[in-house]
């Protein structure tokens, strides 16, 4: 058997898809890996260039005869290119995606504007000789050359754009001068640099004792030979930051660069800062508002030894560092670390496995760590390192949970509970400012007892069932359908319905209870733009408002000194989300909400309304008692086989035929019936929380094994499987391993 090898010439060009296909001799076969720089005979004439294996097959893509051969391997191959292929292709294993949505998405693309060059044009004639042509061009009436000639006399050197704007010269007269060697021209790349123009204070903090023990132990196991990843569990404000910044500062000692993950919401100005002032212009920052060329030209930079630390959101883990030292990940529990496109990666696994292709260290942070992260700390396959209390001595914020079935009882129908409207009028008396948090996850219509918080649920899955516009409740896991209730099928109370609250009838509600509260309001409405979001934030900073209502969005980001109430809503919606992950999300969020209070110098108070009030995520939250949660959550995950126990892997097909996509998940079930494998539990066919897109139909498959590598095995059949069977040839299958946000 032959074995082929796909071949990409242009590493950064736009058209990643473009391969060629050579044979592997036979002296290569062994040596030949994915990622190597090869040479290969290219074109008619049979010029030797460079290119990049992406792939190697059994299977010639044209007749073989007429396919060449590698001529051999360049010993050039170490370049970083070649780590990120190899990169690409472990994710195209670990996630299932094509080889190209892969390199894409870890090879930064050259785009046609991102290079950005400046060029200067110099005067190639001496003095009295350009005198003498100008002459001649007056004479001729070369009106644009003589234009041209006479500024350059006066100015030997000349800005490209000055010349074709203010002197209105073609380029075309500047090449035919180029040309007749009157001048040349200069190409000088200059890169963006995102944090130029800042003023910098150096600033520089000692450690406390804590803080220097993490620092340590994390600096220990990088000197054993395979270092572990390390997380780091502590507080908001337990000094995560000043850590990350010390290892960083350890790496660029020895020449190394690092990655700081933040997701995109929590990256603001008051960060980036932070990192400016201890490292100066060697640090870059990426992030979605930048241009496809801005953000190429960091890579570049990176690329180039210009930076030391890159700081970014997900993508930037893919920063093109040639030493890496040390990837950090702050707040690794968020859900924007898992891609929602394909490949559908998780920047944890991806830079633990960046991290072992190079050489890095990974780092993770949080104050509510991921319950697969903490599993694995608990397990040892993680450093754990503890930072258990604040930098400065603070004192958590006081919490009370209210329960909205008391409310109701005791005839208050507003949505605030009597606790919480009697301490928003403290609030308003001091001058001190209040954030009501709504909870808006898990809005997709469940249907809950105002009287005694009674969920309706599916019989079959636990999770709750979704009212549709056809009066009917379904279950999204297994199809389950029954009609809409009309009283409470615990209580017999009549006050059931879809729990829909939007934030603008919140702010109705609360300024018809508080006429003369200034009151903001941040949701998607508000903040459609970035400046929306920051103008927002600072008018709320400047206490221009008393009360900040808003969503998931005003949880992150800025200190807010003068905020000593948070009002958490109904922080059991997010419970309802039919997910899994339900209760982790949960008690993330009510902890961070809750945590929003008393950041200054005046002690806070938290409320958080729930209607249940008993329910661990809940309780463990408003203690800030992760250990709590974590012990509850885990045996509920062990004996429902949920991640990161076992895993799980959504298949999901699409098609613009609704039969044609159930009929392709059926297959798909149908290739597990032979393993017989009493492990591998099956949920499905049913549809998806959003069941059509765009007219696509959608159809998910849920399995759930104890090991990973059946489930990729698995896909790979299924891939092969959909491959070979024209009838599904308009059907698109994708694939998600223990999903974070559901298709
Ligand atoms: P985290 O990242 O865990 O939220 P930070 O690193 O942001 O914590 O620290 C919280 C605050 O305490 C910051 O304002 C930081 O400048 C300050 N801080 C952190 N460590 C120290 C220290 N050792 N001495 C003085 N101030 C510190
Ligand atoms: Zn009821
Ligand atoms: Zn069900």
């Amino acid at each position: 058997m032959k074995l082929y090898a796909n071949i990409i010439i242009d590493i950064s060009h736009e058209k990643l898809d473009k391969t060629f296909q050579y044979e592997v001799p036979e002296h290569l076969r062994d040596s030949l890996r994915i990622g190597m720089l090869v040479v290969v005979p290219f074109g008619n004439g049979g010029r030797r260039i460079k290119g990049y294996v992406i792939e190697l097959t059994e299977e010639p893509e044209f007749d073989p005869a007429r396919i060449k051969e590698i001529i051999k391997i360049d010993a050039d191959g170490t370049r970083i290119e070649s780590q990120l292929i190899v990169l690409a292709a472990w994710m195209r294993r670990t996630y299932g995606a094509t080889m190209n949505q892969c390199l894409k998405t870890v090879i930064p693309i050259k785009h046609k504007t991102a290079v950005k060059e400046r060029k200067i044009l110099h005067l190639q004639l001496e003095e009295s000789v350009a005198r003498e042509q100008l002459l001649e061009y007056k004479r001729k009436r070369y009106t644009a050359r003589e234009r041209l000639l006479a500024a350059l006399i006066e100015n030997p050197a000349l800005e490209y754009e000055v010349v074709t704007g203010k002197l209105n010269v073609s380029s075309s007269v500047i090449r035919t001068l180029e040309e007749q060697c009157v001048l040349t021209v200069e190409r000088v790349r200059t890169y963006r640099n995102p944090v130029q123009g800042l003023t910098r204070k150096e600033t520089k903090i000692t450690l406390n004792p804590m803080q220097q023990q993490a620092v340590e132990a994390i600096r220990q196991n990088a000197k054993m030979p395979e270092p572990k990843t390390c997380l780091i569990h502590g507080v908001t404000g337990s000094g995560k930051t000043e850590v990350y910044m010390e290892l960083i500062a350890d790496a660029i000692r020895e020449g190394k660069q690092s990655i700081v993950l933040i997701p995109e919401i929590a990256l603001t100005y008051q960060t980036v800062m932070r990192f400016y002032h201890r490292f100066g212009e060697r640090v870059s920052i990426l992030n979605s508002k930048m241009s496809a060329g801005e953000r190429y030209d960091q890579f570049e930079r990176a690329k180039n030894g210009e930076l030391d630390v890159m700081i970014g959101p997900r993508s930037a883990l893919f920063t093109p560092f040639p030493r890496l030292g040390y990837i950090i990940i702050d707040e690794e529990h968020e859900s924007s670390y898992k891609s929602e496109t394909m490949p559908r990666y998780h920047a944890r696994e991806t830079a633990i496995e960046r991290a072992k292709l190079s050489g890095g260290i990974v780092v993770l942070g949080s104050a509510t760590p991921a319950v697969e992260s903490y599993y694995r700390a608990e397990s040892g396959e993680y450093l754990l390192v503890e930072l258990s209390q604040r930098v400065r001595e603070k004192l958590l914020p006081t919490c009370y949970i209210e329960d909205l079935r008391k409310e109701l009882a005791a005839h208050n129908y507003s949505i605030l509970s009597r606790r919480l409207q009697g301490l928003m009028e403290e609030r308003l008396l001091r001058g001190e400012q209040t954030m009501l948090f709504l909870n808006r996850r898990g809005m997709s219509g469940f249907v809950s007892c105002r009287s005694c918080g009674y969920v309706v649920k599916c019989p079959h899955c636990d999770v709750s069932l979704s009212a549709h516009n056809n009066g009917m409740l379904k279950c999204h896991y297994c199809g389950y359908e029954q009609p809409m209730v009309k009283t409470c099928p615990s209580c017999g109370s009549p006050y059931i319905g879809g729990f829909k609250a939007g934030t603008q009838k919140i702010e109705l509600m609360v300024q018809k209870r508080f006429p003369n509260a200034r009151i903001l309001r941040m949701d998607m409405d508000t903040t459609r733009n970035k400046e929306g979001y920051e103008k927002i934030l600072s008018a709320f900073a400047n206490q221009e408002a008393d009360i900040l209502i808003g969503t998931q969005m005003i949880v992150k980001g800025h200190d807010f000194p003068n905020v000593t109430l948070v009002g958490v809503l109904a922080a059991d919606l997010s419970l309802y989300t039919g997910d899994y992950r339900a209760a982790e999300r949960t008690f993330q969020l009510v902890t961070q909400a809750a945590g929003r209070a008393g950041r200054g110098e005046k002690p806070g108070e938290a409320v958080i309304q729930t209607y249940q009030p008993e329910h661990y995520s809940v309780v463990a939250a408003a203690a800030q008692d992760y250990i709590a949660f974590y012990e509850q959550e885990m045996m509920y995950r062990k004996m429902l086989r949920y991640p990161p126990v076992w895993n799980m892997m959504v298949a999901l097909a699409a098609s613009s035929s609704e039969e044609c996509a159930k009929a392709a998940a059926e297959a798909i079930v149908g290739l597990t019936e032979k393993d017989a494998d009493e492990k591998l539990l099956l949920i499905g066919p049913t549809e998806p929380a959003v069941a059509k897109v765009s007219d696509i139909y959608r159809q998910v498959v849920y399995f759930k094994y104890d090991g990973y590598e059946y489930l990729t095995e698995l896909r790979s059949r299924i891939e092969a499987f959909m491959e070979n069977s024209p009838v599904f040839r308009d059907v698109m299958i994708q694939f998600d391993f223990n999903p974070m946000n559901g298709f």
